[in-house]
């Protein structure tokens, strides 16, 4: 991986600034960091090059494939790996992972401005099973916070400002209240004077266009492209097309698919595409053949073979006639077909259709009951039992047993008995 393996020295350095064993664990170094950046912050008047070593400390050893490499080979070793940067990180974004921007009310402080990123926008953005099957472009009309033209997001004529008075440039304000003897509550909360900037600008200076405020509306219209195959839940980002500010490096507009529910097709593992289609027992049994219109407004034509029978719930599929592969849309998924068969209702057959019927069907497997077989049976009748019937009559129990759980009772909710005999 390396040219040279540097000398065998100075592995340990990193472990010592952060103040922890070299066998100590992520969670040790990240508690140690915390611990030594709050207390070293230039911001609090700690040493900045402490700070600036403690970060790199930690961006070393918190990632394992580098804390393999110092603990082997030293500090040399990987600045060669890194192109001789050594720190790829400023200290401050290492220190804001942890705190969050403005971790001591930011903004304005001696150190000088740093940008902040701004927020990113997300919008849901709901598109039809088509939409995503053909690809399409929305034209987006969104307002956003836009710097000042006028006054370049400086707030006055003149581009000058003055320090707060409120809270001395600091953005924020502590106050302090006594809660007890000798206890002091310290809170800290945005100057009202500023609102958070630090600076104050003279009514007569303020900019006409912004009054003061730096940012305008403004209206942009975004073109969002859907591409072929895209799913529900994908992102578009636009970056660095949300609200801008002074000093920040402006958030990105996302938005993400939400897929609007088809009445027909169903999108499934990936790019197939399910329908269900209800066949007669005729067609289940004798052929079919029917339009299926799909997603870009083509007629397939979906027919059985002659002799083709098919089953209850049964599922086929067309190759190639699902949903298009986002990013190689020449490859499309499955159409899958469920097929449900409508059975015709009692009473339509006559006695004598049933035994045409019965005529060409295949033969009947239980064999004919002998008479005296029967004369041992009783007679009962069937009646019908609706599903909803079943449910209710599960849980009624399911009720019972609850209320005696320890009632112990064999299974009676199957089917009432009807057969006398066995086959
Ligand atoms: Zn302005
Ligand atoms: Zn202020």
């Amino acid at each position: 991986m390396f040219g040279r393996v540097p000398k065998k020295s100075d592995n340990t350095k990193f472990y010592e600034v952060l103040g922890v064993p070299k066998s100590a664990s992520q969670d040790e170094l990240k508690k140690a960091y915390k611990k030594a950046a709050i207390k070293n912050h230039p911001d609090k008047g700690g040493d900045p090059e402490k700070f600036k070593e403690l970060a790199h400390a930690y961006e070393v050893l918190s990632d394992p494939e580098k804390r393999e490499i110092y603990d082997q080979y030293g500090e040399d070793a990987l600045k060669e790996g890194m192109g001789g940067g050594g720190s790829s990180h400023n200290p401050f974004d290492i220190f804001e992972s942890f705190f969050g921007g403005g971790a001591f009310g930011g903004g304005g402080s001696s150190r000088g401005r740093r940008q902040k990123r701004g927020e990113d926008v997300v919008h849901a953005l709901k598109v039809s099973l088509e939409e995503l099957y053909n690809g399409t472009t929305k034209k987006l009309s969104l307002s956003r916070n836009a710097i000042c033209s006028k006054c370049k997001g400086k707030g006055s004529k003149s581009g000058a400002s003055s320090r707060c008075y409120g809270c001395q440039g600091t953005g924020m304000k502590i106050t302090t209240r006594q809660i007890g003897l000798g206890m002091i509550q310290q809170m800290q909360h945005v100057c009202p004077e500023c609102r958070g900037s630090g600076e104050m600008i003279s009514d007569r200076d303020r900019c006409p266009q912004c009054k003061g405020n730096k940012v305008t509306q403004e209206k942009k219209v975004l073109e969002v492209h859907i591409e072929k195959g895209m799913r529900d839940g994908q992102k578009i980002t636009f970056e660095g097309q949300a609200d801008e500010a002074p000093d920040t490096i402006t958030g990105d507009i996302v938005f993400v698919l939400e897929q609007k529910k088809h009445p027909k097709f169903d999108r499934k593992f990936g790019d197939d595409l399910y329908v269900d289609h209800n066949l007669s027992l005729t067609e289940a049994l004798c052929g079919f053949q029917f339009a299926l219109t799909h997603l870009d407004g083509r007629q397939l034509l979906i027919k059985s073979n002659p002799g083709q029978v098919v089953k209850p719930g049964q599922y086929k599929a067309i190759n190639d006639e699902g949903m298009p592969h986002h990013q190689r849309p020449f490859m499309k998924g499955k159409l899958v077909i469920q097929f449900h068969v409508i059975f015709p209702e009692s009473g339509v057959f006559s006695p004598e259709q049933c035994r045409k019927i019965e005529s060409v069907l295949p033969m009947r497997p239980s064999k004919h009951l002998t008479d005296m077989e029967l004369d041992d049976c009783e007679e009962t009748t069937l009646h019908d039992v609706s599903a909803e019937e079943v449910k209710r009559r599960k849980e009624q129990r399911q009720h019972r047993h609850r209320e005696a759980y320890d009632e112990d009772d064999d299974d009676d909710e199957s089917a009432p008995r009807v057969q006398c005999a066995q086959q």
